[in-house]
């Protein structure tokens, strides 16, 4: 095959996700898993009642309509509506994508040149910057920095060249857990409509806000025309694994993202688009109990995590817990989560592979808390031996 490398350069040094390599470390060393974000409890029984039956009824066996089921659009539509105040025409400005990822994936692909300068808060998810890089474009890092995580907003303002093209947000945030209040997110607004940037913003959390509020920044002056907004079902009902999400945006940008997604997956999960037209209605009683079941759960784990030595910085959202080791006696994230399933039976992440500077997250180290309390509790008392 000559000397030339397989994988091209945009993705050179993008290796496998530290997701995958956490998962089957956890697998391979019986460890308990509070690396991935996935909840190991699946979410409404009613809800997983409404896939099984759509697929028995031969609903979204065949090919789906490419933008998504009408029922889920206009479900989408409706959520969109009673939760943030906004309106979504549901045949034009409504996109069901394969999870959120693919949206992120669709959005970028659609919206940028090669060489466009893409400005995203770091740490980013992993996918942000191999879409990025699959663009074309180049990543320019706003760093947040422990203990508060806030983004400093002249720092943004600086970063803004002619060459910005977008900014890519992520509230409530993986992995800090900020979650970008009133005052930070009118800021981002006014500049971006003052050098006419476009807005996409990951909001996968948005149900899972435990200090303020979840703002959509679509909603503020000047931001609908020019913000693609990108939701999902995996974290709000615990289906992590039917990969349905959607963007909302004006109907000139779903038609841009709509280009790129058709030729990524066509079309997404049929049977699945069913149960999450019913799962998005679920009545206000849902929403909260998952909220409160989730924050007892933080709350559990962020007790357990200083009481073993770490420094924990309490997430305004998400279901993650980015803790420093440094008070450990330990320097490096990497190093520590590769030896923790040996030393103590548990898998973390590090928080150094979502910054394009290293040293920048090295002694950080995230904890999910999605998972039953006996498991958690279990976690806690291995963790407090290290
Ligand atoms: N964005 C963020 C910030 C995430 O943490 C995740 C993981 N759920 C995703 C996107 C991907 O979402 P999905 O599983 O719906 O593709
Ligand atoms: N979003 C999940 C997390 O941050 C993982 C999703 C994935 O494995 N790509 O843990």
């Amino acid at each position: 095959m000559g000397t030339r490398p397989l994988l091209n350069r945009r993705l050179h040094g993008l290796g496998t996700t530290i997701f995958a390599e956490m998962s089957a470390l956890a697998a391979a060393t019986g460890s308990i898993n509070l690396g991935q974000g996935f909840p190991d409890t699946d979410g409404p029984r009613e809800i997983a009642e409404a896939a099984a039956r759509a697929v028995l009824d031969g609903r979204g066996n065949q090919y789906p309509p490419g933008p998504g089921i009408p029922e889920l659009r206009q479900a989408v539509a409706e959520h969109q509506q009673r939760f943030r105040g906004l309106a979504y025409d549901p045949d034009t400005e409504v996109l069901v994508t394969a999870g959120a990822t693919e949206a992120i994936a669709a959005a970028l692909l659609a919206l940028l040149e090669p060489g466009d300068e893409v400005i995203a808060l770091e740490p980013f998810y992993d996918s942000y910057a191999a879409c990025i890089a699959m663009a074309g474009a180049v990543r320019v890092p706003l760093t947040l920095r422990a203990p508060d995580f806030r983004p400093d907003l002249d720092r943004l303002r600086a970063l803004i060249t002619p060459r910005t093209r977008l900014l890519l947000l992520n509230s409530p945030h993986n992995p800090t857990g900020l979650v970008l209040n009133a005052e930070e997110l009118a800021a981002v607004a006014a500049l971006a409509v003052e050098h006419d940037l476009l807005v996409v913003t990951d909001e996968v959390y948005e149900h899972l806000v435990f200090a303020g509020a979840h703002h959509p920044i679509a909603a503020l002056p000047g931001m609908r025309e020019r913000t693609v907004s990108i939701s999902s079902a995996g974290k709000t009902f615990s289906f992590t694994g039917w990969k349905v999400g959607w963007v909302t945006a004006a109907a000139p940008l779903v038609a841009a993202v709509r280009t790129a997604k058709q030729y990524l997956t066509y079309v997404s999960a049929g049977p699945f688009q069913y149960a999450v037209a019913e799962a998005l209605r679920l009545p206000d009683g849902y929403y909260a109990d998952f909220r409160a079941d989730l924050l007892r759960k933080r709350d559990l784990l962020a007790a357990g995590l200083a009481a073993a030595g770490f420094r924990v910085f309490n997430p305004e959202g998400t279901y993650f817990i980015t803790t420093d080791i440094t008070p450990l006696g330990e320097k490096d994230g990497i190093e520590f989560c590769r030896t923790l399933p040996e030393r103590c039976g548990v898998v973390a992440i590090p928080n150094a592979v979502f910054y394009d500077d290293p040293d920048a997250g090295r002694p950080l180290v995230r904890f999910t808390f999605c998972k039953r309390v006996e498991v958690l509790e279990e976690a806690v008392s291995r963790l407090s031996r290290i």
